[in-house]
């Protein structure tokens, strides 16, 4: 840098006595200058960031510029009562630690606690809201998933930013914020505020994090933009024409193939179970469901979303030139690389306005599947179904719409029952997970397989366990009768509300009701609710009388004295809740429901009768779980249906 912006550089006010057209000028060069600079910094020459300041020399309370010395830190939380006299001086004693890193990664280390009686524990986002606090900044957790990194690497070369230890996160029309782990480092604020022409706004990260994700925006970003740059090379107009080249070319790009598998394995560490691939009008969105939920992860440019499907489509083995009709595939990954678990992801595409949209369902085996306590039984309740399952013949049903965990449960069912000695055999539609005790077969309506036909064939084939993916109509219903009848347990899911509500469904279907009283054994109702995170969950006050009696109703349970509520904190992402369990309604057939049944009773009848022999309801099962403060009433309402409808 040369001298005459240097001079500027540190005296800014001078410029305002310069005539203006003069002055707009210098300004214009400056800021020129800066911007080379900002980008030639990584040859180390232009302007190095400030040596750490003489530790010795340093008061305690004066106030500190350029990087932060450990010492001065370590005195700083003694002053605040964070760090006890014996801590420091343990700190101290090794000596100059700061060529070891950040003063805020090293303390984080080294797991000490607060003196006072909490001993709170002095991790890295603990020490990070000190500095953030002691430096008057905001604090911020950098959520990776909110940061656009195509927009915010426009701000400043890699080399700056790691320079200075900042990372910018977010580019809004007027302002720049950009997170720091060493507060008062303060000269390039200036500097990029002339070059973005945005006024700079500075939280506290921290320094692991800042380090981290600034390799991996930089690196991601620069993938994105060669992708862009290999599609942007094919002027061809002919749309479709580009799309197949698109396809062939972009899809084995490895800026590509980067991309695809950084968000792969961003899912898994999310603890995603869907991943959306939507096409837009002008950008490709990305959004991850988690515990039920979509969160926007990220928009790339449409031509890179289009290699990015490409190249999953070529994974799943699918076929990547046909884009206008809906297809289905699958790939196996490993979560965490080589040697982590495996991992199964179903694909689906459908054509839309924009583009071809890709969902990829995530089926991560430890997820899948789950002991009974995980899925929400109780003790009582698993006992029960246990029994239940290992009766040599009927038909169980698992009851719930769509995403109520039907999956997981059956799957963790029958692979409990799938041993040396018993065959299970399954028809699905599609097959959700692979399991190799299972033998599979897949619907195909294509060849006239459907799950009767399928049902048809298996039959012949010995098993004992079978599971049809679903009763859909009145001849897949009566195969699964001649089945049951035939001396198999036969397991199966219904789209029903309730427990009670799969007798009538059945007789919808066509089956006569001494046919489902000979056959049917029990049928297990069920939903999702999402439980609290642990490490945040706040206590509250229990609920009101009337509000609790119309939760449990027609059960009678006083209401609990303490409830918990949903907080938010780093583990959970901010939303108070962490991973999901079952509510549980369980109906086992009886001599009197059998009587009640071939009556044709009325569906309430049915539910009270089934109540009184210890049926608990969805509603019921969920009040319990709000006692033992896995999951709030809210949840519960949300999920469960009320008993009589
Ligand atoms: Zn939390």
């Amino acid at each position: 840098m040369n001298q005459r912006s240097r001079a500027e550089a540190t005296a800014p006010a001078q410029q305002t006595t310069h005539d203006p057209s003069e002055s707009q000028k210098e300004r214009t060069e400056h800021a020129a200058h800066s911007q080379r600079a900002a980008h030639r910094s990584h040859s180390g020459q232009a302007k190095p960031p400030a040596k750490p300041a003489q530790a010795a020399a340093q008061p305690v309370q004066a106030a500190v510029t350029g990087r932060l010395p450990l010492v001065y830190v370590v005195r700083q939380l003694v002053v605040d009562h964070w760090l006890s006299k014996s801590d420091a001086d343990r700190v101290l004693a090794i000596g100059d630690r700061e060529r070891y890193g950040h003063p805020i990664a090293v303390l984080a280390e080294m797991n000490f606690r607060t003196p006072d009686a909490h001993r709170r524990l002095l991790d890295l986002e603990t020490l990070t809201q000190w500095l953030a606090e002691k430096a008057g900044l905001p604090y911020q957790h950098i959520d990776p998933l909110r940061v656009d990194f195509t927009r915010v690497v426009d701000v400043m070369s890699s080399a700056y930013a790691t320079g200075y230890s900042i990372l910018p996160i977010a580019v809004t029309p007027a302002e720049v914020v950009v997170a720091t782990c060493e507060p008062f480092l303060e000269e390039w604020v200036r500097e990029i505020e002339q070059i973005s022409k945005k006024t700079v706004k500075r939280v506290v990260a921290n320094p692991v994090d800042i380090a981290r994700y600034t390799t991996e925006f930089y690196k991601l970003a620069q993938q994105v933009k060669g992708a862009s740059k290999t599609g942007a090379a094919n002027p061809l107009s002919n749309f479709e024409q580009l799309v197949e080249l698109g396809s062939k070319v972009e899809a084995n790009d490895a800026h590509v193939i980067h991309i695809v598998d950084w968000i792969l394995q961003y899912a898994f560490d999310q603890r995603a179970s869907d991943i959306h691939m939507e096409p837009k009008r002008d950008q490709g969105v990305v959004r991850f469901r988690i515990d039920g939920v979509l969160h926007q992860v990220y928009q790339v440019p449409p031509g890179v979303m289009h290699a990015m499907t490409s190249r999953i489509k070529l994974l799943g083995r699918m076929d990547v030139v046909e884009r206008r009709r809906p297809q289905d595939g699958r790939i196996k990954t490993r979560a965490g690389g080589a040697g982590g678990r495996e991992v199964e992801i179903r694909l689906s595409t459908l054509p839309t306005a924009f583009g071809e949209k890709l969902v990829m369902r995530i089926f991560d085996p430890e997820v899948v599947v789950r002991s009974y306590a995980e899925l929400g039984f109780s003790d009582g309740e698993a006992k029960i179904w246990s029994e239940l399952i290992r009766r040599p013949s009927g038909i169980v049903l698992v009851t719930g719409p769509t995403g109520s965990g039907k999956t997981t449960t059956l799957y963790s069912t029958l692979k409990q029952l799938a041993t040396d000695e018993v065959n299970v055999s399954t028809v699905e539609d599609p097959i959700e997970m692979v399991d190799g005790t299972l033998n599979q077969m897949q619907v195909q309506p294509g060849i006239e397989l459907g799950f009767a036909d399928g049902l048809r064939a298996l039959m012949r084939q010995d098993p004992d366990v079978i599971m049809v993916g679903e009763v859909r109509d009145r001849e897949t219903a009566e195969m699964a009768v001649q089945a049951a009848l035939t001396g198999h347990l036969v397991f199966s899911t219904l789209h029903t509300n309730d427990a009670a509500s799969s007798v009538a469904r059945l007789v919808e279907l066509g089956v006569p009701r001494y046919l489902v009283n000979a056959t049917l054994i029990g049928v297990l109702a069920q939903r999702l609710v999402r439980t609290l995170c642990p490490s945040c969950k706040a206590e509250q006050s229990g609920p009101d009388e009337t509000m609790w009696r119309d939760l449990v109703a027609p059960w009678r349970s006083p209401p609990p004295h303490t409830v918990y509520a949903p907080a938010g904190c780093l583990e959970c992402r901010r939303t108070g809740y962490l991973g999901r369990t079952g509510l549980i309604e369980l109906l086992v057939m009886s001599d009197a429901i059998r009587v009640l049944i071939g009556r044709g009773c009325e569906l309430q009848e049915l539910r009270e009768q089934a109540a009184r022999e210890g049926l608990r309801s969805l509603r019921v099962s969920g009040a319990e779980k709000v006692v033992l403060g896995v999951t709030t009433i809210d949840e519960v309402l949300r999920a469960a249906p009320p008993f009589a409808d």
